[in-house]
């Protein structure tokens, strides 16, 4: 079988190590575990804990070691994400600079700007925000109408982008943008200091009434010939190249998972509503956790971001996410509103919401999963 792979390193000291680091690391003054973004309150204690992180070799663990990182396998990379979501903090400053700009850049960079943006990024001083999703092109993503124009001195870009994570503090942006007229080899990528005149950035209200996400307005805004990373035309190739490393923190997910469905069978029993229907529910639920568990352990001991295991897993997780707090909510009913301790059902009833959406809405996946590992029929274009 495929994914009947023994780990090659030892798990469980690999686990011990780090779980001993992260009880052992000073928590700066409000350090909460905001996910991947961090709102702009959240970032003063997120850059400390990133700086600790970085000085004790916990950031950028994917890096290769020539740009700071450790070379760290899946299997490492995985357990410290966990690690971090049962310890309650975050595994970074804000997860677009390691995760998507740090590999762009290493592998698609030029000198110059591999030696002016990755150190600032593995110490947690840069923040950085993606921005590709525009209000015609999220899904279909090829779609991106923001329009790069070559200039005697560089590039002058106009467009809109929506859903920009921590745009408005981050310093710097990556930008997908078009320069020709051919779907995908029509996009090139682009480095935009976010303090240039002409970039605009409106946040907007979430639902849980936090402000992670904004709109980004690029009116007229120049960028130097040193903006483009790798070649024009490129973009697209650049833009899939680490699509899906979100998925490793899944782990991670199901760590709170596990968290809140114990927390809610508890709520069940005190208010004396544990009815067969009720514990068939959560039953339900309880298994549907131990199966992702599992499907995780091997997907992470196999130690391959590409397999399907991962592209079956976001889907899974999210979608088991959805549905246990919105049976959270159920079984609380006004309670959860009403009663401050138990906000986070709501909390989390709200945010799984996201979770369907970002990084390939669960339509996408199951449209992916049909076609690239069933081997089925194409949708019709
Ligand atoms: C928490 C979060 C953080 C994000 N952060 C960023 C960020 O930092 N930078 C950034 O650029 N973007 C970001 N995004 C945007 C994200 O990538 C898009 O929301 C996502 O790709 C979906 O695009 P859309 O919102 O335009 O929806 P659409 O693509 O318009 O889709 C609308 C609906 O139609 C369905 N649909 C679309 N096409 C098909 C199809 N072919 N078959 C079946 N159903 C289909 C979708 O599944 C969905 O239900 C973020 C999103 C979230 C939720």
């Amino acid at each position: 079988m495929e994914y009947d792979v023994e780990p090659q390193e030892d798990g469980a000291a690999i686990r011990e190590e780090i779980r001993s680091f992260l009880s052992s690391a000073p928590r700066p003054d409000g350090l909460r575990n905001y996910g991947p973004t961090p709102t702009d309150d959240d970032i003063p204690a997120g850059r400390t804990w990133h700086r600790y992180l970085a000085d004790h070799g916990y950031a950028c663990l994917h890096w290769p070691a020539r740009h700071g990182g450790q070379d760290a396998s899946v299997l490492r990379q995985a357990i410290f994400a966990e690690e971090c979501a049962r310890a309650g903090v975050p595994r970074q400053l804000v997860m677009t600079a390691i995760d998507l700009v740090g590999p762009i850049l290493i592998h698609f960079g030029s000198d110059l700007q591999q030696r002016r943006y990755l150190e600032p990024i593995r110490l947690g001083e840069d923040v950085w925000t993606q921005l590709f999703s525009e209000p015609g092109a999220g899904s279909d993503l090829a779609g991106v109408r923001t329009r790069a124009e070559r200039t005697p001195t560089g590039w002058l870009v106009n467009g809109q982008k929506l859903w920009s994570s921590a745009a408005n503090s981050a310093r710097y942006g990556l930008l997908l943008a078009r320069t020709g007229t051919d779907t995908h080899r029509g996009l090139s990528m682009f480095v935009v200091p976010m303090a240039t005149p002409g970039v605009t950035v409106r946040p907007v209200m979430q639902i849980d009434g936090e402000s992670k996400f904004n709109e980004v307005f690029l009116d007229d805004i120049q960028l130097d010939h040193d903006a483009l990373i790798g070649e024009a035309g490129q973009g697209w190739q650049l833009a899939m190249f680490t699509l899906g490393r979100e998925r490793l923190t899944l782990g991670s997910q199901a760590v709170a998972m596990f968290k809140l469905h114990a927390r809610m069978a508890q709520a069940a029993r005190d208010r004396d509503l544990l009815d067969p229907v009720l514990a068939r529910s959560l039953t339900r639920l309880w298994a549907r956790m131990w199966l992702l568990r599992a499907t995780w352990q091997r997907a992470v001991a196999h130690g391959d971001m590409a397999s399907p295991a991962f592209s079956v897993l976001k889907l899974m997780t999210s979608e088991t996410d959805r549905d246990l707090s919105d049976l959270a909510t159920e079984v609380l009913g006004t309670d959860a509103c009403a009663n401050s301790d138990d906000n986070e059902f709501v909390h989390s009833m709200l945010v799984a919401r996201a979770q369907t959406i970002l990084g390939g809405t669960s339509e996408i996946q199951r449209n992916v999963l049909a076609e690239r590992v069933l081997g089925l029929p194409k949708e019709p274009r």
